[in-house]
């Protein structure tokens, strides 16, 4: 009897953890008119930036 804590249940924020979890649930993802330059991919990035919690990130165009 001793696997009962086996499968310890996480919470919402745990399974989610490092993904794209906002203080209000999910981050409201904008897209930001400026655009930067990724020296290391050498091509423009989109920025993202969240409206709840001013996160940013980027993508590749
Ligand atoms: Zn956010």
């Amino acid at each position: 009897m001793g696997d009962v804590v086996k499968f310890k249940r996480l919470s919402v924020a745990e399974r989610y953890k490092g993904k794209t979890l906002c203080d209000s649930g999910f981050h409201k993802w904008e897209v930001r008119k400026d655009q930067q330059f990724d020296v290391k991919q050498g091509r423009l990035m989109t920025i993202y930036q969240c409206k709840h919690c001013a996160k940013t990130k980027s993508k590749a165009l």
